[in-house]
């Protein structure tokens, strides 16, 4: 709106300008103006001989329009002066104050009674005009489209804010109709919108209207009728909130969100379904059309779900749909076949909808496993085949190992089949005797028995070792393990004149694992102990086994020796497969220590302090496995 709409001409340009000045300043000023006027309108008058009631309606009109200017004491003051100038130059005898005809001093009050009377009402009018303009400001404060119209739909206001809206002027808008000024695109019929905003006095809603440059704004409209004092409609008040801007953002941010989620689920391969159980309505996103293998076009049932279903896993898929009656929801994997022979892997998760209709309505999302499920299988197939592969090692290993060891485990069995032959022999003499002493005899049997189960428990110790059998975790002591690891070793041991020492702690927590395998790494580690002290002549030849429970969860053991130790560049390579410092060694000893006891879940290492330590320091593994169960406490 221009400046010059609302600037004030005329009277009101006075009022402006007093307004600035202090109550004296403003007081002096009207008093002294308006006796000006007074003086000069008197002396007009006399000029002119007018009679007094001619001067009388002068006056009149000159104190009602002074009165617009201050209050009811500078209306009382002009009254009074003007009572003065008419009895003065109006009223006989002239140029007097004295009244003497009681007819002039009854028109002298009369005329008072009257200017007071005049200007009180119209001071009041003026308040009230006053008042209606602050109002009417207020609504001009407001960015609201305020608009008032009649019944007929004439607009009868129209605020600033209304104007900004919408382009068009006040004086342009006033008198128009407004759903044709606006356009406006109504949500409901609008006799249905009559019907509510005169039945309950308020409406509100969504508009479409149509700016003067034609541009479509969205607004959120209140509409109230105003009523006159018996009740009957007079117009109705409208205020426009615009909210196109909020609008367009909210569907941008719906579209995105839409495309997001679509994306989202494309790249997920999981696709969301509704599923009206009660009403057999079903609702499927892209990529669940993608899943099953249809058209977005194709109308979608349990039918053609079903159709889709790995005839080996309808029976399945169908009886979990028919429980779904009961609203639990449900989870489970199974296959599609698609046409052209395509086999698909899908989990379907589904629970019911927290909406509370009364139709079971469940929401749900397939996603399409097929790649995970084949990763893993294919993970499980290599690691079949590594693990395959490294019981190939570890058998091989072991042979070799009992290889070296011929001699020892002849020489072990040898033993009791020594004993079983002499006392054979020695049983045979008795018998030969003319009373044999059967007790004797007895006795000899018995010990016959004994080294031939002695003999036989070697030979399965034996066979054991060289069976290639897959691994079998039992609950184990690791005292026993190292046991019977050293009986592998007695007759070497003896041979090559090593002390073995041990260590071993009591009340150890048991471990869960292989008890070949395990005794294949004691085995490994104390043979490589004695081929080391051995090839380097060390002048005392010691193995010293301890086993210990560092912490509750863990059973640790080492095989320390005292041969020449590791030098330390090959430390770092010790378990690397092939590398071996022997005349004829393998170099798989040490990996596949290694890889039986991370098997096993535990470490092994070498203890680099004791390799560098010097001469004649030894070396020192060492490995740990977790415990079973926690100790007894
Ligand atoms: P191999 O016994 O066939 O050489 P291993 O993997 O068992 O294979 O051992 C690898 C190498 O580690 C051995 O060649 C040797 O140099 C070294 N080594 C293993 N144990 C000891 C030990 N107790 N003392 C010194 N060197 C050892």
């Amino acid at each position: 709106m221009a400046l010059s709409d609302t600037a004030p001409r005329g009277l009101p340009l006075i009022i402006t300008r007093l307004d600035e000045l202090t109550q004296f300043q403003r007081l002096a000023v009207l008093w002294g103006f308006g006796g000006a006027i007074l003086g000069v309108v008197t002396w007009g008058s006399f000029l002119l001989d007018l009679n007094f009631t001619t001067v009388a309606s002068l006056f009149l009109v000159i104190i009602v329009l002074l009165s617009l200017l201050d209050s009811f004491a500078s209306s009382a003051f002009f009254s009074i002066l003007s009572i003065l100038c008419l009895n003065y130059f109006f009223v006989q005898p002239l140029y007097t104050l004295n009244v003497t005809d009681a007819q002039d001093i009854a028109a002298l009050f009369a005329f008072l009674a009257s200017s007071l009377a005049v200007t009180s009402l119209v001071r009041r009018l003026r308040h009230l005009a006053e008042v209606q303009r602050g109002q009417a400001q207020l609504l001009e404060l407001t960015t609201d489209a305020i608009i008032v119209r009649g019944l007929d739909g004439a607009i009868l206001y129209w605020n600033k804010g209304a104007q900004n809206l919408y382009g068009w002027r006040r004086e342009d808008a006033l008198g128009k109709t407004v759903d044709t000024l606006l356009r406006t695109a109504l949500p409901a019929r609008a006799t249905d919108i009559d019907g509510i905003l005169l039945g309950t006095g308020h409406w509100e809603g969504e508009l479409v209207h149509t700016t003067r440059e034609g541009e479509q704004v969205i607004v959120s409209s209140r509409w109230s009728v105003q009523r006159d004092r018996r009740g009957a409609p007079m117009g109705v008040l409208e205020s426009h909130t615009d909210v196109t801007a909020r609008k367009r953002a909210d569907d941008a941010l719906r579209r995105s969100e839409a495309a997001y989620l679509a994306e989202a689920q494309k790249l997920s391969h999981t696709g969301s379904f509704g599923w009206n159980v009660t009403t057999g309505d079903l609702h499927w996103s892209d990529e669940t059309f993608r899943i099953f293998g249809y058209d977005r076009e194709t109308p979608v049932s349990m039918d053609r779900v079903m159709q889709r279903v790995h005839p080996d896993d309808i029976a399945m898929v169908g009886a979990i749909l028919a429980g779904a009656a009961d609203g639990r929801g449900f989870d489970i994997e199974h296959r599609l076949l698609l046409p052209g022979g395509t086999v698909k892997h899908v989990r379907a998760v589904a629970h019911k909808a927290p909406n509370g209709q009364d139709a079971l309505h469940y929401i749900g999302a397939i996603s399409d496993v097929t790649a995970t499920k084949e990763a893993y299988m294919a993970r499980v197939t290599a690691q079949e085949k590594l693990n395959s592969v490294q019981a190939d090692f570890a058998h091989a290993s072991r042979v070799s190992v009992l290889g070296e060891l011929t001699a020892s485990i002849a020489h072990e069995i040898n033993q009791p089949l020594a004993a079983i032959a002499a006392n054979g022999d020695v049983g045979l003499r008795w018998l030969g005797r003319p009373e044999p002493d059967m007790a004797e005899l007895r006795e000899l049997m018995e010990a016959i028995v004994f080294d031939a189960r002695r003999a036989a428990a070697i030979i399965a110790r034996v066979r054991a070792m060289a069976a290639r059998k897959a691994p079998e975790h039992t609950l184990l002591a690791l005292n026993d393990v190292v046991a019977e690891a050293l009986l592998f070793l007695r007759h070497e041991v003896l041979t090559r004149t090593v002390t073995v020492v041990q260590h071993l702690a009591d009340d150890m927590p048991r471990v869960l694992g292989d008890r070949t395998q395990l005794q294949q790494v004691i085995v490994n580690l104390a043979v490589n102990a004695m081929q080391a002290m051995v090839q380097a002549e060390s002048p005392e030849r010691r193995i010293t086994i301890t086993t210990t429970a560092p912490d509750p969860l863990t059973v640790r053991c080492t095989v320390e020796d005292s041969g020449p130790g590791i030098q330390p560049e090959h430390v770092v390579r010790l378990f690397e497969s092939f590398f071996t410092t022997k005349q004829g060694g393998m170099g798989m000893g040490l990996p596949i220590c290694r890889s039986i006891i991370e098997a096993h879940g535990g470490r092994i290492t070498i203890d680099t302090a004791t390799a560098e330590g010097g001469e004649q320091a030894g070396a020192r593994f060492a490995f740990t496995l977790p415990a079973a169960t926690p100790p007894a406490s």
